[in-house]
């Protein structure tokens, strides 16, 4: 490497020449990254993803005729295509090795040919596994370098890393910020005092020197505060309490002192401190204290107190859990201001949906409210992420616009991960999968009190789900009625009841629903007086409510005993309620499993029509038992009176079997 650093001319020629140098190696890793992503999937076409169990199952039902290998990915050509003149492939991910596929094959009479891997595609990722790390440590190894020289050695550190987060402007405005609309309204008061501080100070108003902004991860109070910035046109100095920490005594404290040092210089300003509590919390000496983080603390607190606030300068906090935060930080002339940043209500959702649509190409099917009543408890990152993952998808599935269609599979994949479709689950297992979700979705569509069904699957998901029920309100809830909760407690014992009543065994598959109902039960009986044995008496404590924050008991020991009997009571009741529900409409679960096992995911209209067919199938049933019946019975009257009754008898008999082939459309 050429020695130029003793060098302070940020132009020099040495410089430029290695700028030049590390932009070609970048440009060059670009392309054979891309060559290596884009040349294995050119030649892939549009098909249906299976899992591999399915396709073993096709296998061994002798509904395939070719299967072609290419690269681990199976393209599957059916005997029977679902509709005359289709054209549907399937593709499988190879679960093991080709060794297991030939097994698997041998005396099938399936025609199996392999596609020889993109040679190419091969060579470019093998290049690619070796160039990347090297890169990456060249670049490491560079930037140290850079450090040691810059900041004269390791007591630089705070110093250069405070001026790293400078942003001269940040080029985000208030528009960029949607559903937070209370945040945003307070905040434009300090936009405005930002902008012409003077203004204030003639008439002898005090300005704030700080705020915090109190709310869960991913609502968007880092872009609230860059937000603020954009519209002051000021600059942005930001650093997160968790990095103040982590170095040696008399760091932090000097990072802030710098950092402080600085900002006075750039004022009007502001300085931004992400998760301030991991600085500010309460200095107590329960834990031996943390020496480090209070003197942290102490130097801000100093600080604080020490500019003068009518330069411009303004501190905004940001954090999840305001309960642990010392009270001196909250003293007034300090963080005096509060401002809740919480999740988003439906039509908050709605409009950081259209925030991030701005620059995406949407086609008409798209519908943000529905996905928006979807998304309930989501905050503004989930669904920045929903809409980025959508346009993905539509590239994947080769459309020119975001469908409704890529939104939905984007929810479930930020809600629940991704599609796991070479997880492995024995025929049992997915019976037993099949029959536990179809319980929930059985059940709660059963109950008039519970929200419709509008996904069933037995698809696996990479955040361990092997299968689920996506359920959807029909409007947003604020309030939750005792029978809707009671609903809600029986559906999601279902899944067990069906295990039961199906395998008369159970699995582990309900730990989650277990935990759910029971945390239910219990808050109705502890919260929300909703129990005939404790009546409204409050039980429990919330602590910091509006972040959904934990709650405690507030009993005594014997109190929380019948509370724990109360409980298992309430469980019990509603499990009998759920197997009650699915006993008497076994022909209802065992067709919708059926289907489930087949189909591997039902969409709620499909859902909702084959129960409905079963339902008709049923009263037909009924009625046609109750026409032999009254035969039968017509035919002892004949033949006792001689009194003929013929005339009503072929009449109904019509209208029955008229009705049959109705059924079939
Ligand atoms: P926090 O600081 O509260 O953890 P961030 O501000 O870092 O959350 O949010 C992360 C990202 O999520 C933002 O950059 C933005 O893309 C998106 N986002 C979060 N909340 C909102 C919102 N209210 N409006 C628009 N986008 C949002
Ligand atoms: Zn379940």
């Amino acid at each position: 490497m050429p020695q130029n650093n003793n060098q302070n001319n940020q132009n020099g020629p040495g410089n430029n020449n290695r700028q030049t140098w590390w932009t070609i190696m970048l440009c060059l890793l670009i392309s054979v990254s891309m060559f290596a992503f884009f040349g294995n999937s050119l030649g892939s076409s549009r098909s249906r993803e299976i899992t591999y169990d399915r396709f073993v199952e096709m296998i061994k039902d002798k509904e395939v005729e070719k299967v072609l290998l290419e690269d681990n990915q199976l393209t599957v050509t059916p005997k029977k295509q679902p509709l005359e003149g289709m054209d549907l492939t399937y593709s499988v991910t190879l679960v093991g090795d080709e060794n297991g596929l030939n097994e698997l094959l041998a005396d099938s009479g399936v025609e199996y040919s392999k596609k020889a891997p993109n040679v190419g595609a091969e060579i470019a990722s093998a290049i690619a596994s070796i160039a990347i790390p090297l890169i990456i440590m060249l670049l490491g190894l560079r930037f140290i370098m850079g450090y040691m020289n810059k900041g004269g050695g390791m007591m630089g550190f705070g110093k250069s890393r405070a001026k790293s987060y400078v942003q001269k402007e940040t080029g985000v405005t208030f528009a960029d910020v949607a559903g937070e609309e209370e945040a945003k309204e307070s905040l434009q008061e300090v936009v405005e005092f930002l902008h012409d501080p003077g203004k204030y100070t003639q008439i002898g108003a005090k300005l704030p020197k700080g705020a915090l902004l109190v709310g869960p991860p991913g609502t968007g109070k880092t872009l609230l505060a860059k937000a603020v910035a954009g519209e002051a046109h000021v600059p942005f100095f930001s650093l997160s309490g968790s990095e103040f920490v982590e170095m040696f005594v008399g760091v932090g404290a000097s990072r802030v002192r710098d950092l402080f040092e600085e900002a006075k210089k750039a004022a009007p300003c502001i300085i931004f401190i992400d998760e301030i509590d991991a600085i500010g919390k309460t200095r107590d000496t329960h834990y031996g204290g943390n020496d480090e983080r209070e003197q942290t603390l102490n130097q801000l607190l100093a600080e604080m107190d020490g500019f003068d606030s009518s330069k411009g300068l303004l501190i905004l906090g940001a954090t999840n859990r305001p309960e642990v935060l010392d009270p001196a930080l909250l003293r007034p002339g300090r963080f005096d201001r509060r401002i809740i940043v919480d999740r988003p209500d439906l039509k908050g959702r709605v409009n950081i949906l259209k925030v991030h649509a701005r620059k995406v190409l949407l086609d008409d099917t798209v519908n943000f409210d529905e996905i928006a009543l979807a998304t309930s408890g989501a905050v503004g990152s989930d669904l920045a992420n929903m809409v980025n993952e959508a346009a993905i998808l539509a590239v994947k599935y080769g459309r020119r616009a975001v469908s409704q269609s890529d939104m939905l599979e984007a929810v479930e994949l930020v809600l629940v991960g991704k599609e796991k479709k070479e997880r492995v689950l024995s025929k049992e297992e997915r019976r037993i999968v099949a029959y536990h979700e179809t319980g929930h979705a059985l059940v709660s569509a059963l109950q008039k009190d519970a929200e419709p069904v509008q996904k069933i699957t037995i698809v696996p998901r990479t955040m361990g789900a092997l299968g689920y029920v996506m359920q959807v309100p029909e409007e947003e809830k604020y309030l939750n009625s005792k029978n809707e909760l009671k609903a809600m407690i029986t559906g999601l014992l279902a899944g067990r009841a069906a295990e039961e009543l199906i395998f008369g065994d159970v699995t582990t598959g309900a730990s989650n629903d277990i935990e759910r109902a029971t945390k239910i039960c219990r808050a109705m009986i502890t919260q929300y007086g909703m129990s005939e044995k404790f009546g409204l008496m409050g039980l429990a404590e919330t602590e910091n409510q509006y972040l959904g924050g934990k709650a405690y008991l507030n009993c005594g020991d014997e109190t929380a005993t019948e509370i724990d009997h109360e409980v298992m009571k309430m469980l019990k009741e509603s499990y009998e309620e759920a197997r009650r529900l699915l006993n008497e409409n076994r022909d209802a679960l065992d067709r919708l499993a059926g289907y489930l096992i087949i189909q591997e995911t039902i969409t709620g209209k499909e859902f909702m029509r084959i129960l409905h067919t079963v339902f008709k199938e049923r009263e037909q049933q009924k009625s046609e038992a109750s026409v032999e019946q009254e035969r039968s019975e017509a035919s002892v009257e004949q033949e006792r009176s001689e009194v003929p009754v013929k005339q009503e008898t072929p009449v109904q008999e019509a209208e029955i079997s008229e009705q049959i082939p109705e059924e079939g459309k």
